[in-house]
C-alpha cells in the first residue's frame, strides 16, 4: 500500500488561521506583531522566498516590514541597520535572508539580532536555549517537522530516527529537539562524512533528509514501513513547466511504494516552515508586553 501522504500544507494553513485569531486579540490590546525582513540583493529564490513570507504574515493580519538593499551593501550598514531595529518596540522580529553576498559576514550579522527578536532561532543565545530546553524560539523548520510528525500520531519515544543533513538550521536543531525528553527518540545523523549512508538510512523508523540533493534517497536504502519526511528543496530544470523548472526533494518519489508516511516537495515542510515563522512573530510580540512595560 502506498504511504499516507502527510499535508503539510493543510496543517499549515490550519495554524495560520489560528494564529490569525490570536492575532486579533492582541491587536485588541494595540499591539500588531510586526516582522522585519531583509533582503540584501535579488537572489531570485530568496527574492520570492521574502514575498511568500511577506504574504503570509500580511494574511494572519501581521505586518511585514521589508528592507530591500542593494547588493553591494557594506556589513556596517547592515549592522547599523539592524541596531535601530533592536531598539524600535514597533517591531518584533528580525529576520535576514540568507545567504548573504561575500562582503558581510553572516556570523556576525546572526551576532548582532537581540535574541527577542531572533525568529529564526539562529542566535547562538537562541540555539542554546533550544539545546538545553529552556524556553525560547524553536527554528521554524524542526519546528514544522516536529508537529507534521505529531499531527499523524507517529510515536516519536523509542523510535530510531536518522537525519541526513548536518546544517545549523535544519539537522543540528533537529537532533536537538528530538532527543528532547518529551520527544525521547533515539537519532543518528549522517552527513557528507558518513560513510556508509544505505546502513543507517535502512534502520530508520523515521527518516528526515535534508541534504539538498534530488533523488539521494531511493526506494531501496529506505526500511518497509518507515516515516520519510523530505526537507529538500531543489531546483530542477524542466522545459513543460512555464518556468523552465520544477522544485523536488530529496527522495525519489518511489519511496511512496514502501514508505507508510511521507512528506511531500511541495507541499509537506515548507508551508510548515512558513506556519512556524508566524507563530515565532507572535511570540515575539506577545512576549513584547511584559518586557518593554
Ligand atoms: P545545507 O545545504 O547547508 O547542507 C547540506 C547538508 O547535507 C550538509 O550537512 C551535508 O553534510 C549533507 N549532505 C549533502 N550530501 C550528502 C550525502 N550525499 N550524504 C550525506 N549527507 C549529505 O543544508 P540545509 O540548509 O539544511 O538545506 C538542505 C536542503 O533543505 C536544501 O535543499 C534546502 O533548500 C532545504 N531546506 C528546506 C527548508 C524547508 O522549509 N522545507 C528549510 C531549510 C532548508
Amino acid at each position: 500500500m502506498p504511504a499516507v501522504i502527510m499535508d503539510g500544507k493543510s496543517l499549515g494553513m490550519k495554524i495560520r488561521l489560528n494564529l490569525k485569531g490570536k492575532t486579533e486579540l492582541l491587536q485588541k490590546k494595540g499591539i500588531t506583531p510586526c516582522l522585519a525582513v531583509i533582503l540584501v540583493g535579488e537572489d531570485p529564490a530568496s527574492v520570492s522566498y521574502v514575498k511568500s513570507k511577506g504574504k503570509a504574515l500580511v494574511e494572519a493580519g501581521m505586518k511585514s516590514r521589508d528592507i530591500k538593499l542593494p547588493f553591494n551593501t557594506q556589513e556596517d550598514e547592515l549592522l547599523s541597520i539592524i541596531n535601530d531595529l533592536n531598539n524600535d518596540k514597533n517591531t518584533h522580529g528580525i529576520l535576514v535572508q540568507m545567504p548573504l553576498p561575500k562582503q558581510i559576514n553572516e556570523e556576525n550579522i546572526i551576532n548582532a539580532i537581540n535574541p527577542d527578536k531572533d525568529v529564526d532561532c539562529f542566535h547562538p543565545v537562541s540555539v542554546g536555549n533550544m539545546v538545553i530546553g529552556r524556553q525560547g524560539f524553536l527554528p521554524c523548520t524542526p519546528h514544522g517537522v516536529i508537529l507534521l510528525l505529531r499531527e499523524y500520531n507517529i510515536p516519536l519515544s523509542g523510535s530510531n530516527v536518522v537525519i541526513v543533513g548536518r546544517s545549523n538550521i535544519v539537522g543540528k536543531p533537529l537532533l536537538n529537539i528530538l532527543i528532547h525528553k518529551e520527544n525521547n527518540a533515539t537519532v543518528t545523523l549522517c552527513h557528507t562524512g558518513t560513510r556508509d549512508l544505505s546502513y543507517h538510512t535502512q534502520r530508520a523508523d523515521i527518516l528526515i533528509v535534508a541534504a539538498g540533493k534530488p533523488s539521494l534517497i531511493k526506494p531501496e536504502i529506505v526500511k518497509e514501513g518507515a516515516v520519510v519526511i523530505d526537507v529538500g528543496i531543489n531546483r530542477v530544470s524542466d522545459t513543460s513547466s512555464p518556468k523552465g523548472y520544477r522544485l523536488c526533494g530529496d527522495v525519489d518519489e518511489a519511496v511512496i511504494e514502501k514508505a507508510s508516511f511521507f512528506s511531500p516537495v511541495p507541499g509537506g515542510v515548507g508551508p510548515m516552515t512558513i506556519a512556524m515563522l508566524l507563530q515565532n512573530v507572535l511570540e515575539a510580540a506577545e512576549r513584547s508586553i511584559t518586557s518593554f512595560k
